[in-house]
């Protein structure tokens, strides 16, 4: 490691203690921009990277619910305020068990270079609860979310911090939340994304991460001058990401052959089309978080606690969670002849996984790929500001054209050789760019 990179990392960590999600995050990022940084003493004297660092604001609060046999729950809630140099906060907010501190202050800070990606004027953020779904009735689950929201409400507006979903916050939450926000305020705005489509949300916004995802390793392979045309394709999750990759990958000619829970995973080798991708929502909105029912439903076989990067595939697309891929996984790819990592999921692989299918397949990381559904998520936003809604193609051709942007600045800056791309670098240094000359223009705020 860089001597440079080390002494920053030493003091990240010592700041922050035990947050090694949040310090793998930062790590990956350091290692990129470091030597930028070095080359452009503009930032080095301003202190830009230790003030990335250090989120604008944390808040942390508490959310206590009744649930159906009348006792009392209590959840923490969390909205991690990272950086506003070039817009509102902006991201989603996560409801799982294993949220945290460090996992909602990585996810906040990638999201900072995600959206300065995208283009659009959206600062980061990230927030949501250790609140688990799994086995909760509709009404309880409303509840939480009321709950939730009558604290968030004092942080958040269209003009200040935008939410919307991640893991386990979908539609239905969105719109939960979305009420509640309304009643405090007596106030209909812009204030959350991933509405429903009656009350001001975006069309394609459902799709958006999924299709540019796909949108995104369509340009990887086209510098190959390849296609998804006839290519196996492993997925991993089950929920919304993995839902319109899906859908994409089919339209494009690929074969989807797996899916994933945290119970295992389904082999269909068949391809996973039609109805059956129809039934990935049913099965998010079971609230069951498991996907054998699909195995049982449509006569796959089905691979209890195992991962899907064993199968045979081109191209493989984690979806669901942070560090779902790991060295020993990515070396079964390889091995297997798999020709493209696509990490759809934040942070999805391990960095070692991801420096090793960069040197030996192609790589590209969440923060560049998964931009489309924080993309659209700008797009309603626009659309909510002119009290207009655009039809599906039109928000579509938007998402298309960012997500060449995106890819296009990625190779810009992290072009190795004639035909290698270091994406992470890439990813990094584009997005790091148009924050860091935002914060030296508004002076040591
Ligand atoms: N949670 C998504 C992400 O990781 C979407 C955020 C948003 O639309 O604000 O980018």
């Amino acid at each position: 490691m860089d001597e440079n990179v080390k002494v920053f990392m030493e003091k990240v960590m010592e700041k922050n203690p035990g947050e090694k999600e949040f310090h793998q995050a930062v790590q990956e990022f350091t290692e990129s921009v470091m030597p930028f940084i070095e080359k452009n003493p503009k930032y080095k004297k301003a202190k830009i990277l230790e003030r990335m660092v250090e989120p604008e604001r944390a808040i942390i609060f508490r959310v206590p619910w009744v649930d159906d046999k009348g006792d009392v729950q209590v959840n923490r809630g969390y909205r991690i305020e990272f950086n506003s140099a070039i817009g509102p906060y902006k991201g989603g907010l996560r409801f799982h068990p294993s949220v945290n501190l460090s996992i909602l202050k990585f996810l906040g800070f990638e999201q900072i270079f995600k959206n300065s990606l995208t283009s659009l004027p959206m600062g980061g953020g990230k927030g949501g609860s250790d609140f688990n779904a799994r086995g909760k009735s509709e009404m309880e689950i409303m509840r939480f979310c009321q709950s939730f929201m009558m604290e968030l409400f004092r942080h958040v507006g269209p003009n200040t911090d935008v939410p919307a979903g991640d893991i386990g916050v979908g539609g239905r939450e969105i719109g939960y939340l979305f009420g509640m926000y309304k009643k405090l305020r007596n106030e209909f705005t812009g204030v959350l994304t991933g509405k429903g489509v009656n009350w001001g949300g975006s069309l394609i916004r459902p799709e958006a991460t999924g299709y540019g995802a796909v949108y995104f390793a369509s340009e990887m392979l086209k510098l190959k001058s390849d296609s998804f045309k006839g290519k196996i394709v492993t997925v991993s999750g089950f929920g919304n990401v993995a839902w319109g990759c899906a859908l994409k990958i089919n339209e494009l000619g690929g074969k989807v052959v797996t899916l994933s829970g945290p119970d295992g995973y389904i082999y269909d080798i068949d391809g996973i089309k039609g109805e059956k991708i129809e039934y990935m929502l049913e099965m998010r909105a079971s609230n069951n978080d498991r996907v054998e029912d699909f195995a049982k439903k449509f006569n796959a076989p089905f691979y209890a606690g195992k991962k899907p990067w064993e199968v045979k595939c081109d191209i493989a697309m984690p979806c669901a969670t942070q560090n779902e891929l790991d060295l020993n996984d990515a070396k079964i790819l390889a091995k297997n002849g798999c020709i493209l990592v696509v990490e759809v999921s934040n942070m999805g692989c391990t960095y070692d996984a991801a420096k090793f299918a960069t040197e030996k397949m192609m790589y590209a990381p969440g923060k560049a790929v998964n931009a489309g559904g924080v993309a659209v998520s700008g797009l309603e936003m626009s659309q909510n500001s002119m009290r207009m809604n655009w039809t599906a193609e039109e928000v579509d051709k938007h998402l298309h054209q960012i997500m060449k942007n995106i890819h296009e600045a990625c190779v810009k800056y992290g072009r190795v050789s004639k035909d290698k791309v270091d994406y992470i670098k890439g990813a990094n240094i584009a997005g790091f760019v148009k924050v860091a000359d935002a914060m030296l223009d508004q002076g040591i705020v």
